[in-house]
């Protein structure tokens, strides 16, 4: 099923709207965010300048930094009045990256991932179990409303309890699954424990994944344990959250829902377009968002686009399963982790000192990170009860900052390996 007209509609079509649209989210920015209005002045443009779609190359990018620079709320371009939801991720200072969302914006969010769920023609018949993370990430809440707008029966299971989890699914008959890859896999393998038929003792028929970067193979792993179509969703919250592209039933690629969000190619190096099907950074310009429109959004997500027809029907281009992050982002079962952050938990710790070491691992299907960090030279070693309060204060702050799971090791003063460079901070087992 295709939810709306233009997902198949004719390139001329789409271009037209794409343009219009493109003028007005222009218009808006220069006119209501100082913000963009110093950055389009300093480059000399104004939005008579954007005539036609490639004009995009004359405007600025946005960059994470750029929101948290901002923060919470600089980069609104509407009152407060009209904002009707904010969602915020962890930021590498410590102060989180902040959206916002009208009404409107809403309905647009929901809208695209509807054409998400139509994918696999989800329908008022299907019960959706939502594993991903409810709260002040996009996830969650992300996969629920559209769902409930199709009329199907969402179940709002957020992250973590296993066992839990597949007691639901069994006796809720869930036939939709919204997870990560990572967890969809680990709960797969504890519903293997079930026997070697557990798959009769469920009704999944498909499922929405995303937040990870996944290799071909760990899809197909996903498709495989559970017996079930495998649909992928990629999106951010600086855009819109997830909803930005789905896979289709075809399985060659996530088509953008490109009437909303316009796609760009660039070298991550020189910042400029590269040319049709080259792989590269992916830039995004949202083109009906109200509350907090960007410009040129660099992801730092590493991709390709294709606009060959897709048998599906859809005219909407399609960008390849992200292969990674131009930067070096640690993404831990789906949660983004900068070093930097944990460097920044650490140093607002008493009684270590900043000679750590992140390992990060795969325990099962699941992302491991374990923090390896000296004890400050003032702590004395034998002094249990101070240690383990101090490994407990230290979990627990990467757990409200971070939103991870870390496992704590303390060690001794100058235990850790130093090095003559660049210091070792992480090792990711998982390569
Ligand atoms: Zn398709």
């Amino acid at each position: 099923m295709i939810y709306n007209k233009i997902e198949s509609a004719g390139r001329e079509e789409i271009e037209k709207v794409q343009l219009k649209r493109l003028k007005e989210v222009v218009s808006r920015v220069y006119y209501l965010s100082p913000f963009y209005k110093k950055k389009f002045d300093e480059l000399n443009i104004t939005p008579d300048d954007i005539k036609s779609l490639e004009d995009i190359q004359k405007l600025p990018f946005t960059k994470k930094q750029d929101l948290r620079d901002n923060y919470p709320f600089g980069l609104f371009t509407v009152p407060m009045s009209e904002v009707v939801r904010i969602h915020s991720s962890s930021g590498t200072t410590g102060k989180p990256t902040v959206v916002g969302y009208t009404a409107h914006d809403m309905d647009v969010w929901n809208e695209v991932m509807i054409r998400c769920y139509y994918m696999a023609d989800v329908a008022s018949k299907d019960i959706v179990h939502n594993a991903y993370g409810y709260g002040l990430f996009t996830g969650g809440l992300g996969f629920h409303e559209a769902a409930q707008k199709i009329g199907a029966a969402i179940v709002p299971a957020s992250g973590g309890f296993t066992q839990r989890q597949l007691m639901l699914m069994r006796d809720f008959g869930a036939t939709i699954l919204c997870a990560t890859p990572s967890f969809a896999l680990h709960l797969a393998e504890e519903a293997k424990k079930e026997g070697p038929e557990f798959r009769k003792n469920y009704k999944l028929r498909a499922g929405f994944f995303g937040a990870e970067p996944t290799s071909k193979g760990l899809r197909e792993e996903v498709a495989k344990a559970w017996r079930i179509d495998y649909y992928e969703v990629y999106g951010l919250s600086e855009i819109i959250g997830p909803g930005v592209s789905c896979s289709c039933n075809m399985g060659e690629g996530l088509h953008i829902n490109e009437d909303h969000f316009y796609p760009e190619i660039i070298d991550p190096k020189t910042g400029e377009v590269l040319p049709e099907g080259e792989e590269g950074e992916l830039v995004l310009t949202t083109l009906t968002k109200h509350a907090l429109p960007i410009i040129r959004y660099r992801t730092g997500d590493i991709t390709r686009l294709d606009r060959t027809p897709c048998a599906c029907g859809r005219t909407f281009v399609r960008m390849e399963s992200v292969r990674g992050r131009a930067d070096d982002m640690l993404i831990v079962n789906g949660v983004n982790v900068f070093p930097s952050q944990v460097e920044h938990v650490i140093a607002n710790t008493e009684g270590v000192s900043l000679n750590y070491q992140i390992v990060v691992d795969k325990k099962g299907y699941l992302d491991k990170l374990e923090l390896m960090v000296e004890v400050d030279e003032r702590i004395m070693f034998d002094d249990v009860a101070k240690l383990e309060k101090i490994k407990k204060e230290l979990q627990q702050a990467l757990l409200n900052n971070l939103y991870i799971n870390a496992i704590v090791h303390l060690v001794e003063p100058k235990s850790i390996e130093r090095s003559m460079g660049k210091a070792k901070r992480i090792v990711d087992k998982r390569k």
